[in-house]
């Protein structure tokens, strides 16, 4: 990393506020080469894939020129998949927080054209889509590209293999020739070439260089882990790692004092360490790390910078980092002074090809990480309590509490094992002994270098599919509503072996004046929240809400989830329905009128998921080795 700010690379005022407000500190490799390249109106192609920051690295140049008061579309930006071009649009409404009248439209195969069309006549400054789509509202005329301004071509090598290309090449066609073009994409393979020499000139080039560096003394490993599970799946490693002093790597601010917080909440002394500290709190962070009154560092790779404590024994990535480099400098944290070193990065599925591009840089394997088990956690905390009981038993006076013992077990008769257990489990309790834990799912990373967003796979990636099959593709490859219809039916709903499944009506806050259809909803709750589609149940519409009918015993984190899932463009703020608008069908006795879901462990509606929110694990305060003070 360098050390521009992104106060100096010439973004608008808005943009940048936004982007200091999300927490970045510093703007990424490819976002330092290619947002002055973009501010000067320059083409761009840029070999950068899912990780390194590209999005920020296009929206915030195209953002800061974009005119507010012009509701035609200025900027165009085609992905590969439905999934990139939600990612993108809320990426874009996020950096654009601030910009006045601001509207950004994403428009894919698969979800209600309706809404789209809508949308696109009250206008919208920016239109993410897919390109089968997007060929769609330019046949229907429904999509101005008259006043285009900027068009990017985002994982256009994923465009390619999906069959795509030939759709790209008539949308970029039909932009006007004058108007500035970016091309990422994570590898340049001939045909993509062919189109940035057609369609973009002399555009410049940004490649992230990937120096090979090697790493020894350090053992590394990865993780595939979903995002909202790596608290859980951190908590669990803390609890089994014998760690000395350990940094946790995370990209922004927030995160850094959102995860030293959490693992405070847990009982582990932690401080984070950013670029808002002042020196002097910097330094005395640091130095009580190196005191060892501190054990856990939350830190962005700006503040880490240069960081020098020989007793980390341990670096996580928790986010992974830009590119190889900032792997490296990271990592090197530990393994100092002729120590060893462990380093464990946690890879969520879209970044496997960071995991596989560091690996190669690095010319070392990155093995993957075997999360501990329920029973190494329970093992290890048992063999702790265990030898904090026999050390107070050696070294604390323990007098009166012995004559009280004995007095319990003797008014009572209760046999001294029997009244040592309970004493136990009272002493466990805030940490349990036996826990139940969170199950965290922990897919394999793909073997090969390929985006993990699964686009269908053909047998000979040369072969071209018929106009036809690409448009069937694109839709398939797009489409929210994979999912079967939902049960319109009002029968019970029953699982597998034919048992009624207890059904709820949850509110979401989206409704007809958002253009929203059952398959939108069908379709973000079963991609997101994996049910199955069976068990997604009867859903009703109202103006500016619906219900939606879904098994009983959601888990809370499932359900915490889905609180945030955005449909048309707004969080779904999932909730009981109160009984007011909807109802409880085939429900066991559930009052009717409650507000908060029960949660519960084993439904099977819900087994691709976790099934607790905080398990055991994660709730109790280990007795900390020693108090954490600096947190800000
Ligand atoms: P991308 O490679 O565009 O998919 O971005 C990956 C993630 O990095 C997103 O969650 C962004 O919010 C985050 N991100 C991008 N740029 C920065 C930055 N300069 N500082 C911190 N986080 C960033």
């Amino acid at each position: 990393m360098s050390s521009v700010d992104f106060a100096s690379l010439g973004i608008s005022a808005p943009v940048l506020k936004a982007v200091l407000q999300l927490g970045y500190e510093q703007p990424s490799p490819v976002q330092e080469a290619s947002i002055p390249i973009l501010l000067e109106g320059k083409n761009l192609l840029g070999t950068a894939q899912t990780g390194t920051g590209k999005t920020a690295a296009f929206a915030l140049p195209f953002l800061s020129v974009l005119d507010e008061k012009q509701k035609s579309p200025q900027i165009l930006v085609l992905t590969p998949t439905r999934e990139l071009a939600i990612q993108v649009a809320e990426a874009f409404q996020s950096y654009a927080k601030h910009i006045k009248g601001f509207h950004v439209l994403p428009i894919y195969g698969g979800a209600d054209i309706g809404g789209q069309l809508r949308g696109l006549k009250r206008g919208a400054q920016v239109v993410v889509g897919t390109p089968g789509r997007m060929l769609d509202h330019l046949r229907r005329r429904s999509l101005d590209l008259s006043n285009i301004k900027g068009l990017i071509l985002d994982e256009a090598d994923e465009m390619l293999r999906m069959g795509f290309i030939d759709d790209v090449e008539t949308i970029l066609a039909k932009t006007p020739p004058e108007c500035q073009r970016a091309l990422f994409s994570a590898t340049m393979p001939p045909a993509i070439k062919r189109v940035a020499d057609k369609y973009l000139g002399d555009a410049e080039v940004v490649s992230i260089q990937n120096k090979t560096k090697t790493v020894e003394r350090i053992a590394q490993s990865h993780l595939m882990v979903k995002g909202h599970q790596k608290m859980d799946a951190l908590t669990r490693i803390l609890d089994v790692e014998q760690f000395d002093g350990m940094i946790i790597f995370v990209r922004t601010k927030s995160s850094t004092l959102e995860i030293a917080e959490k693992l405070e909440a847990r009982g582990f002394s932690s401080a984070a360490l950013n670029g808002d500290l002042t020196q002097t709190l910097r330094e005395r962070t640091i130095n009580r790390l190196k005191k060892g009154q501190l054990d856990i560092v939350v830190a962005t790779d700006v503040a880490a910078r240069g960081l020098d404590v020989e007793r980390i024994s341990h670096v996580i990535n928790y986010d992974v980092p830009y590119d190889n480099e900032s792997y490296v400098h990271r990592i090197g944290r530990t393994g100092r002074a002729g120590r060893e070193g462990k380093a464990i990065m946690f890879v969520t599925q879209k970044e496997t090809r960071m995991l596989r591009s560091i690996e190669r840089s690095t010319r070392q394997p990155i093995s993957s990480f075997n999360l501990p088990s329920n029973e190494e956690v329970s093992g290890q905390r048992i063999a702790l309590f265990k030898e904090q009981l026999v050390g107070m038993c050696k070294s604390t006076k323990l007098d009166k509490f012995h004559s009280l013992v004995k007095e319990v077990a003797a008014e009572n008769e209760i046999d001294m094992v029997l009244l040592a257990a309970a004493l136990a489990f009272e002493a466990q309790k805030e940490r349990p002994l036996f826990p139940k834990m969170v199950a965290i799912d922990t897919p394999r990373a793909s073997a090969g270098d390929r985006n993990e967003r699964k686009p269908r796979e053909r047998s000979d990636r040369n072969e071209r599919p018929d106009r036809n099959e690409r448009k069937d593709r694109s839709d398939r490859s797009q489409r929210p509503d994979r999912a079967p219809k939902p049960p319109r039916d009002k029968g019970p709903t029953v699982d597998g072996e034919g048992n009624e499944v207890a059904m709820i009506t949850y509110r979401i806050e989206v409704g007809r004046n958002d253009d929203v259809s059952p398959k939108n909803i069908v379709g973000a709750i079963a991609n997101e929240a994996e049910i199955d589609a069976q068990f997604i149940g009867h859903i009703k519409l109202h103006d500016d809400y619906s219900t939606v009918d879904l098994p009983e015993g959601m888990p809370k984190q499932l359900f915490d989830h889905l609180y945030k899932v955005r449909v048309c463009q707004k969080p779904l703020k999932i909730s009981v329905d109160n009984g007011t608008a909807g109802e409880q069908r085939n429900a066991k006795p559930s009052g009717g009128k409650r507000d908060k879901p029960s949660f519960s462990k084993d439904k099977p509606a819900f087994k691709g998921k976790p099934k607790a929110h905080r398990g055991a694990d994660s709730a109790p305060r280990k007795p900390s080795k020693r108090p954490a003070t600096d947190r800000k």
